[in-house]
């Protein structure tokens, strides 16, 4: 096939992503663009502002990658570009041949770093892990198996990881997803008889798996059932471990309940540390929206009420976060407001949250009105103080959500400073014990009722 030019390029392109994006979409954020250069395996797109440069290296990346590849049968890095940036790049580029060749061999994305990895109860120990980790690899934790449910930042963590070695040693680093580890080991084994060099693409696979100092495996469950390819990794986990290289492996369930896997795989697993991330309560969620949302010429429209509102409302998952701050965006940029307060956040949001509530949840509620009735703050209530002026009023919150919410056991624990259920349960049957005779406590708790507000 004839190679396209870069106009030809840009313009098929263009046009196959018209019909996978809305009208809005398209011309918000693609109608000006331009392909200026395209060589080095780089595409280079002018954009109109700044605003369109993160806009569309956060949330278009992929999709434009995917794209282009389709057409062109290759994958090129994107960088976008405004005008003015295009007269200073006209002196010669500055990153090595040799930094490109390694990052572009161990698979990392620069868009994923500690640095913007936002902190919480529900995933400080495993951010904690990792950087251990990077900062040592093969010395502290080996393996590090981290495991949480969908978009709760694991692909993330080792991004960051991958990161951090490369830029501060020379260690090199390999991520991989472990369909790419199955699909690499079945193209060993597709025996082609008239060619008797099949040794070579053996040595070239254990080059690759072997011959790194950090190994990165995203969603070891898909390994289930592929039971040759399990073996394998069985075989490179063990040379690897065996000269103190490290391991990272990510999965949406722990080792205990990775059913499918070889026990002495599991067995290997459980050498090193595993660590679970939990989704993320109120707080780190409010956190998270504000960090994503930072910088971003949109976000000094948003106020607070917003931001509490998206955080009330995706409970689950942080790409669920970043899904609503898209829509927002996405939004703003078509109503061109010049506010975006609660009730255009909700007009904006309808179709993506489904039903939703207006203000913060009730566990925030209970925890405001316990708080401001024993005159101590909502952060003391998720603290780990144990002093009976904070252990106290924890504990009637507690057992108002019991009583007054649908929520379960586990998602109060976790709002409460990511506690254990069984606290939650323990806190709940003291009082309820207590309330059949102390009349005090129960007259605190009837005025703490009448403080909720609804
Ligand atoms: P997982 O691999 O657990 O399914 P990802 O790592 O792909 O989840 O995370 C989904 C999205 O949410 C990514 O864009 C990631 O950057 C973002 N994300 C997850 N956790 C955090 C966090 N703590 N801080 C910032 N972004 C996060
Ligand atoms: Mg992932």
């Amino acid at each position: 096939m004839r190679k396209l030019n870069k106009d030809e390029l840009w313009s098929s392109f263009l046009e196959i992503l018209s019909t996978r994006i809305a009208t809005v979409s398209f011309n918000t954020w693609f109608k000006d663009t331009k392909l200026v250069d395209m060589t080095d395996g780089k595409l280079v797109i002018q954009v109109p502002m700044t605003f369109h440069k993160k806009f569309l290296n956060d949330n278009y990346y992929d999709l434009i990658e995917e794209i282009i590849n389709s057409i062109t049968g290759t994958n090129y890095d994107l960088e976008f570009v405004i005008e003015e940036e295009l007269e200073q790049e006209k002196q010669p580029a500055t990153i090595s041949e040799e930094v490109v060749h390694k990052r572009r061999n161990s698979n990392l994305s620069d868009k994923y770093t500690f640095d913007n990895f936002v902190i919480g109860d529900s995933n400080r120990f495993a951010q904690t892990a990792a950087l251990a980790v990077a900062e040592q690899p093969g010395k502290i934790y080996n393996p590090l198996f981290i495991y949480g449910k969908s978009g709760l930042g694991k692909t993330h963590l080792m991004h960051a990881i991958g990161n951090y070695v490369e830029a501060n040693s020379n260690k090199t680093v390999l991520y991989i997803k472990s369909e790419e580890f199955i699909s690499d080991f079945i193209g060993i084994n597709k025996k082609d008889d008239n060619n008797s060099n099949n040794y070579d693409i053996i040595d070239r696979f254990k080059d690759k798996y072997r011959n790194v100092d950090v190994l990165m495996i995203d969603d070891i469950q898909f390994l289930a059932g592929a039971e040759k390819s399990q073996t394998e990794f069985f075989n490179t986990f063990s040379t690897l471990y065996d000269s103190n290289k490290q391991i990272v492996i990510s999965s949406d369930r722990s080792p205990d309940d990775l059913k499918l896997l070889e026990d002495r795989l599991l067995t290997r697993f459980r050498w090193g540390l595993t660590v679970n991330i939990y989704p993320p309560d109120f707080e780190l969620r409010c956190k998270i929206l504000k960090d994503k949302m930072a910088g971003h010429e949109v976000a000094a429209l948003v106020n607070n009420e917003v931001i509490e509102y998206i955080a009330s409302n995706c409970e689950s998952d942080v790409r669920h976060l970043e899904g609503a701050i898209t829509r927002l965006y996405a939004y703003a940029a078509m109503m061109g407001p010049k506010e975006i307060n609660l009730e255009f956040a909700v007009d904006a949001l309808k179709d993506y949250l489904g039903t939703s509530i207006y203000i913060t949840n009730d566990i925030q509620r209970i925890q405001k009105a316990v708080a401001d009735y024993y005159k101590i703050t909502i952060e003391d209530l998720k603290s780990k103080k144990r002093n009976a002026n904070i252990n106290y009023p924890r504990q009637i919150a507690m057992y108002l959500c019991r009583m007054t919410t649908e929520e379960t056991i586990v998602k109060i624990g976790l709002e409460f400073g990511n506690r254990d259920h069984s606290t939650v349960i323990h806190s709940y049957e003291k009082i309820a014990n207590e309330l059949k005779t102390n009349f005090e406590l129960k007259n605190d708790i009837e005025q703490i009722k009448n403080k909720i507000v609804n």
